[in-house]
């Protein structure tokens, strides 16, 4: 009869510590510190009381400089191979064609106003072998090179997603 009564006990325990380890998420997730921008001083504090997470709307907070991916903006990239040059370990490839004068126009200015004068058929970068040492990007002269978190790509792809379908759903 004390065994049955042991085990009663033993189950009552079980469960109140299961709650209360259930209890005590709860209320961690009540204090939340919720979207605190990168120079907040809770900003590494978000993921106290974290029970789900809204990904891709909400991530584990990050570094603001961090050996993310590296990434391109292409239409800012004036084909001058100095990050190809600079890379320790040749794992950026680029082709470039001059473009005939006639032709400039076309292929149009930087952001910061500079005239592209080179055609980038092939621009790859050999993510198996980049070592994210980033001197690509220091020494890019238009700054288009960046080591950029990878969760921006994939909210880009999400909204673009979005709109998709609601374009979609209105036509
Ligand atoms: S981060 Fe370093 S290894 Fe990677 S592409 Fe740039 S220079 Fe090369
Ligand atoms: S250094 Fe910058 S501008 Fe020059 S080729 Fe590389 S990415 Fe393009």
């Amino acid at each position: 009869m004390s065994e049955y009564f042991r085990n009663i006990k033993t189950g009552a325990v079980t469960v109140a510590t299961g709650l209360g380890i259930t209890l005590k998420h709860f209320f961690n997730a009540l204090n939340r510190k919720g979207d605190a921008g990168v120079d907040d001083v809770d900003y590494f504090r978000q993921v106290d009381g974290l029970v789900t997470l809204q990904y891709p709307r909400e991530v584990i907070p990050t570094p603001k400089i961090g050996r993310y991916r590296l990434y391109n903006n292409i239409e800012d990239c004036i084909g001058c191979g100095q990050c190809e040059r600079a890379c320790p370990v040749s794992c950026i490839t680029i082709e470039t064609i001059k473009v005939a004068p006639d032709d400039l126009v076309v292929c149009g200015k930087t952001s910061d106003g500079q005239q592209k004068k080179f055609w980038i058929p092939v621009f790859d970068i050999d993510v198996a072998k980049c070592m994210t040492c980033g001197i690509c990007t220091t020494v890019c002269p238009t700054e288009c090179l960046v080591r950029r978190p990878k969760r921006k790509e994939k909210l880009r792809r999400h909204s673009r997603q979005l709109k998709k379908t609601e374009n979609k759903r209105n036509s």
